[in-house]
């Protein structure tokens, strides 16, 4: 595995971790709105980590020693509900890439859907309970099908955003949302939000 490997993938990883920093206002606002109002200063200050620790991220070997470590950082770092939901993801990545030192689009997608795969097994959430699960699904599901490298990612990043802005008409059925029921319909989840956000940024960082 080459070193400049890890390197660019933690110039994506710090591009999405920026667009996150910046998004803490909206997050904030949405999650007052239908949650506990932490969500913008959970995610801010797992970006802040991800920064942090960035040179010691970026000298790890190959992709799944570099998605382990990152793991680590997130479970840490990360409070509320997400942390250990984000980690678990990236958990699930690295596990999906270990063997995998050069990991193309085939690979990044696959590991994507497992990583995808256990948040769902360890939050217990499916597609309509809005949460992150509603973004995530679409979004990794577009990540397998789209035809380039570069439209993978935009066709994610839209995916993510159209499942995020459906679940504003939904009942909320699982974490803090659910305890609002029918009065949370009309906000989007501000965990589905957060991961349109951070495909943006990554398609943005990554197709130029
Ligand atoms: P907390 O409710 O602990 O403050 P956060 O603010 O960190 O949690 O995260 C809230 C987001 O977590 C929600 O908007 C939703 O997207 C997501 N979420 C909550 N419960 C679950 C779950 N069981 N599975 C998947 N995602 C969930
Ligand atoms: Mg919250
Ligand atoms: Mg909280």
């Amino acid at each position: 595995a080459s070193a400049s490997e890890v390197v660019l993938l933690h110039a994506a990883v710090a591009a999405l971790a920026q667009a996150l920093g910046d998004a803490e206002p909206e997050l904030s606002a949405l999650d007052r709105r239908v949650g506990d109002g932490d969500l913008g200063i959970n995610l801010a200050r797992g970006a802040a980590a991800v920064r942090a620790a960035g040179e010691r991220l970026a000298g790890l070997p190959d992709p799944a020693a570099y998605l382990r470590a990152l793991s680590e950082v997130l479970r840490r770092e990360i409070g509320g509900t997400s942390g250990p939901l984000y980690s678990t993801l990236v958990l699930g990545l690295a596990e999906s890439l270990r063997g995998v030192p050069h990991p193309g689009p085939q690979e990044w997608a696959e590991a994507a859907a497992h990583g995808v795969a256990r948040v769902r097994r360890v939050g217990g959430a499916a597609p309509g309970d809005s949460t992150m699960v509603d973004a995530l699904v679409p979004g990794v599901a577009a990540l397998a099908a789209a035809a380039g490298p570069r439209e993978r990612l935009a066709a994610a990043a839209a995916a993510a955003r159209a499942g995020a802005e459906a679940t504003a008409a939904l009942t909320p059925s699982l974490g803090r949302s659910s305890y609002l029921g029918e009065r949370a319909v009309g906000v989007p989840d501000p965990g589905a939000v957060a991961v349109a956000i951070q495909l943006e940024a990554l398609a943005a960082h990554l197709g130029g």
